[in-house]
């Protein structure tokens, strides 16, 4: 997901909505047929074909799959590239008209060293290297017939379509390609990406949302409690499937509810062996994650802890610490608060800790 939507579906969105393209034509996995068809439902696209083993073989198998509409030109994209822009879809195009293939490229900026074995033999005159990007532009025909005679030889490790053209001699030329248009490869492009699609989007309505959580847990014989993180000495322990550190469930849940991801029990069933004794912190992990792959960002959380024992004022400290590091949030961001119940009812008699928590986050 990438800013509220599938990463597939942005670039989808811009080639749909180009008048000089008739056809979006979709190479996807085998077993994907369902997702896409979820993804892309109301979009105008071709019934989608499957791929192969490598990137060249999916490239080939596209091309063969539109071949009954006997198309002039075919832009060959990346949907790991969601920032492609109309201005490059249309620079693109435009080279067409004179040449073979057209890719959209940056010059290097970098110092290029050669290094085998990771010693520097020289440097590498970079003012002739450019780095590629997508969508890569062909004449149709000149295109299939280069991956057709590829395929002939037994050559399959091109790694973009521009090598196999290169490599069965059609001239591609360079055009502007632009420095939004990343490839999103690891999971911090995502994050970086997310970021930046949240501060395009309209400061007008921003998308805010709170989450409640709340849990409990018993005590038992044992000698310490684990809150927020932090190991506590007490003359009892909590009793639970995990460390039973209620502070972290409460919050869990309160970060899953701001985006309707059920609760903990949905994501961490207490009846998997897996996760006897775990460290909640993990719990709280997986609740972020699922929060950043949508884009969003917590704005504030807010922990209230209720018991009788033990004393948590000497730990307060150490469990915002904690919280800090796991949420990665400025300490204004972070409430913890810890108070008694007036000695009244099940937690008045010491019998476990009750934890309430809110969670305020901020989506594209
Ligand atoms: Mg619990």
């Amino acid at each position: 997901m990438l800013g509220g939507k599938p990463l597939l579906r942005h670039s989808l969105e811009t080639f749909c909505r180009q008048p000089a393209i008739d056809h979006v034509h979709v190479v996807i996995a085998e077993g994907e047929e369902r997702r896409f068809r979820e993804i892309s439902a109301d979009l105008p696209l071709l019934p989608p074909s499957f791929g192969g083993r490598t990137r060249q073989e999916s490239g080939y198998l596209g091309l063969q799959a539109v071949k009954s509409l006997n198309p002039a030109k075919v832009l060959i994209h990346d949907a790991a590239r969601p920032f492609v822009s109309d201005d490059i879809v249309s620079g693109v195009l435009f080279k067409l008209s004179s040449r073979a293939g057209a890719v959209p490229a940056l010059p290097v900026t970098e110092t290029l060293k050669f290094a085998p074995e990771r010693l520097i033999k020289s440097t590498v005159d970079r003012n002739d290297l450019w780095s590629a990007q997508t969508p890569q532009g062909f004449d149709y025909e000149a295109i299939l017939q280069a991956h057709q005679k590829a395929h002939a030889e037994g050559l399959n490790s091109f790694t973009d379509d521009a090598a196999v053209a290169e490599w069965a001699g059609l001239q591609v030329a360079i055009v502007p390609g632009d420095p939004q248009n990343i490839k999103i490869t690891s999971f911090d492009d995502l994050v970086s990406a997310n970021e930046r699609m949240m501060q395009r989007s309209h400061s007008q309505f921003p998308d805010f949302r709170t989450g409640m959580g709340y849990d409990v847990h018993a005590f038992e014989s044992g000698d310490h409690v684990v809150l927020c993180g932090v190991k506590i000495a007490h003359t009892a322990r909590l009793k639970g499937h995990s460390d039973a550190d209620v502070a972290l469930h409460a919050l869990t849940d309160a970060i899953l509810g701001t985006i309707g991801e059920g609760d903990i029990g949905t994501h961490f069933p207490a009846t998997d062996e897996k996760w006897r004794g775990a460290d909640s912190a993990h719990f709280l992990a997986h609740a972020c994650r699922l929060l950043s792959e949508r884009g969003g960002k917590i704005a504030n959380v807010d922990i209230t802890i209720v018991c009788e024992t033990p004393k948590l004022a000497p730990h307060m400290a150490r469990m915002r610490e904690r919280l800090q590091s796991m949420l990665k949030l400025s300490p204004d961001r972070i409430g913890i608060k810890a108070t008694t119940n007036e000695r009244l009812g099940f937690i008045g008699r010491s019998e476990g800790i009750a934890a309430y928590a809110t969670a305020t986050i901020r989506l594209p």
